[in-house]
């Protein structure tokens, strides 16, 4: 601690050691800037330090979940199954941070409370909780775009006598569910894979559902060595294929519409994604999130799934999403609809008033009382500007990012916001990040920050800004491409409508992964063209 002291001074401060801390530490030791990682957990990993629920794995295939940037880590590195699970994701990030010695430089346990832009000496000034402070020329945001956990204002929550979890802050200790009365809360890809495990050892469990959601097949299984020999043989070709997809994973993609073929060959196209698993279920026709009804043959085609796997027709009825599909974001399981054929398993559709109250011994919904031992609120996160906006980030004249994002955010490509100099943001709103896989979309911002660190210190410029012309046109242009798509037909987390109060502004860019990446390149070939270089 170094409390009343001076600030110690880096290069680079970067705020969180996820997949995105981890790697940006990487890049700017190699470019010779000084740089700490401040971290408010008690290890690294980010997401897959804190969300230890039973049943948490990733949903896209292993092995384009993985850095690419270390040739030798991608050879060395042996994934168990296809969505390999929390434990074992968080192994692998503990071994990159092994591998190229990058502890010294991380502290752990630092949660940053504040960041304020010394205009004058064009440095940020970092607080943590603790009280210690940090100056740096740049201020690296790697906070994530789900790691602020939505803990629901629902009266009661604290007379509650029983277990309560979040999934997102999930307890390290093991948590043993056998014979116990088990509410799970939320029905999104964390209620999913945490209801299928409870269900195995729960003496009774009890889904509250608001929303029906679309759960596709995940068909994970456990990888051949010959898996990994092709994988590993093959990995540039197939990194780089995923690459020019719209979201960077390996996808069934044909650019064609759903409405240009018959019903019948549009379902034989979508039971064959279906049986290679995995949630691109919806790229294998170009339409399905832009034009309602082809949109309404994937929904139904799902609902069929549901319709022939669960047997009681009233838990059924309930199961069956409404919503157009994709507009939230779709979930993988592993029989989670058979889950409910279960004895031990009892679905409780939620009114508009959702869970009324919380009580010493359950909860009340529908007017009538459950009683739990143990409560599971898998209700998600305040996502893409949550973590940002719990700490009181100060920018050019006193502004502060709160008030200049009011009306939702507002950056220029996602990197940064106009009045926030030297202040980058890793995948932040206004970049695909979460409609994308995120690792390759985590290395493209972390490398494009890094060549920008590199080429102002080559110009021997302090200071870098987004123009508000540029902002205002790329957050334009981000709303345009969202209106034409299906996405504001519900109430999804990527609009912020899960978080009462929150402006409704479509944050992630969806214009794809490849058209993204060619206008960053476009940007820095064209000598940082809406950046604004001192
Ligand atoms: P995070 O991993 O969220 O790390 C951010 C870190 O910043 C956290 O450790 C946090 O403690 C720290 N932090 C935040 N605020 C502060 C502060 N003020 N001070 C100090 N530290 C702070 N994406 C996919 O592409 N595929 C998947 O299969 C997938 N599965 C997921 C499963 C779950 C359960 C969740 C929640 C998300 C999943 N995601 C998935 C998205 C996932 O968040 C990203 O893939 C990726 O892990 C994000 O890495 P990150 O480093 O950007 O952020
Ligand atoms: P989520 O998708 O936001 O789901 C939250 C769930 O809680 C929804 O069913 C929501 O219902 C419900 N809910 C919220 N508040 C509620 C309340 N007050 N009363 C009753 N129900 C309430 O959150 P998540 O499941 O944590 O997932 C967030 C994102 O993290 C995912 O979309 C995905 O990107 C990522 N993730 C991925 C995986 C994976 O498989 N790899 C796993 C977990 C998470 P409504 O829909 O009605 O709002």
């Amino acid at each position: 601690m170094n409390s009343g002291k001076l600030p110690r001074s880096f290069d680079c401060i970067v705020v969180g050691a996820g997949l995105a801390g981890i790697y940006m530490l990487y890049r700017l030791r190699g470019l010779g800037f000084s740089a700490r990682v401040l971290e408010a957990a008690g290890g690294i990993g980010g997401t897959w330090y804190w969300n230890r629920y039973p049943g948490a794995r990733c949903d896209v295939d292993n092995m384009f979940y993985s850095y690419s940037f270390d040739e030798a880590l991608d050879q060395e590195w042996d994934w168990s199954e296809r969505y390999p699970s929390q434990p074992e994701i968080l192994r692998y990030i503990n071994h990159v941070a092994d591998r190229h010695d990058l502890w010294p430089d991380i502290q752990l346990e630092t949660r940053v409370a504040v960041a304020v832009y010394d205009e004058a000496e064009a440095r940020w000034l970092v607080k943590t909780e603790e009280g210690e402070q940090f100056s740096a020329r740049f201020l690296i945001m790697a906070t994530g775009c789900l790691s602020a956990a939505n803990l629901p204002e629902i009266p009661g929550l604290g007379d509650f006598k029983g277990r309560l979890f979040h999934t997102g802050e999930w307890p390290h200790e093991e948590i043993d569910f056998t014979g116990r009365r088990v509410g799970v809360v939320g029905t999104g890809s964390s209620g999913v894979q945490v209801i299928q495990e409870a269900a195995k050892a729960a003496g009774h469990l009890t889904v509250f559902q608001r929303t029906a959601s679309y759960v596709v097949e995940a068909f994970n299984r456990t990888l051949t060595d010959e898996d990994r020999t092709y994988f590993k043989a093959n990995h540039h070709e197939l990194r780089e294929a995923a690459k020019k997809t719209f979201g960077g994973f390996t996808t069934i993609a044909n650019d064609q519409s759903a409405l240009a073929v018959t019903e019948e060959h549009c379902r034989e196209k979508l039971e064959e994604a279906w049986q290679a698993g995995g949630i691109t279920l919806l790229t294998s026709f170009n339409d399905f999130v832009s034009n309602e009804e082809a949109n309404q043959r994937a929904q139904e085609f799902v609902r069929d799934k549901i319709r022939a796997t669960v047997r009681d027709p009233e838990t059924r009825e309930k199961l069956l999403p409404r919503h157009v599909i994709g507009c939230k974001r779709l979930c993988l399981g592993t029989n989670y609809y058979g889950t409910f054929n279960r004895d031990n398993v009892t679905l409780v559709q939620l009114g508009e008033k959702g869970v009324e109250k919380i009580t010493a011994d359950g909860l009340i919904a529908n007017n009538s009382e459950f009683k739990l031992d143990d409560l599971v609120l898998a209700t998600g996160f305040d996502a893409m500007t949550g973590a940002l906006g719990k700490i009181d980030i100060e920018g050019r004249d006193g502004q502060t990012l709160r008030e200049a994002w009011a009306a939702g955010p507002r950056t220029y490509l996602g990197l940064m916001s106009h009045g926030f100099p030297n202040l980058f943001t890793i995948t932040g709103p206004g970049s695909p990040s979460v409609l994308s896989n995120m690792l390759p979309t985590i290395e493209h911002h972390v490398d494009w920050i890094a060549g920008c660190l590199s080429d102002i210190r080559k110009r021997g410029a302090a200071i870098i800004e987004a123009e508000m012309e540029a902002q205002d046109k790329w957050v334009a242009h981000g709303n345009e491409v969202a209106s034409r798509t299906l996405r504001y037909t519900c109430s999804s987390w990527y609009l912020g409508a899960n978080i009462p109060g929150k402006p409704r502004v479509f944050m992630p860019y969806i214009g794809g992964m490849p058209a993204y990446r060619k206008t960053c390149e476009a940007v820095v070939a064209k000598g940082y063209e809406g950046f604004d270089l001192k």
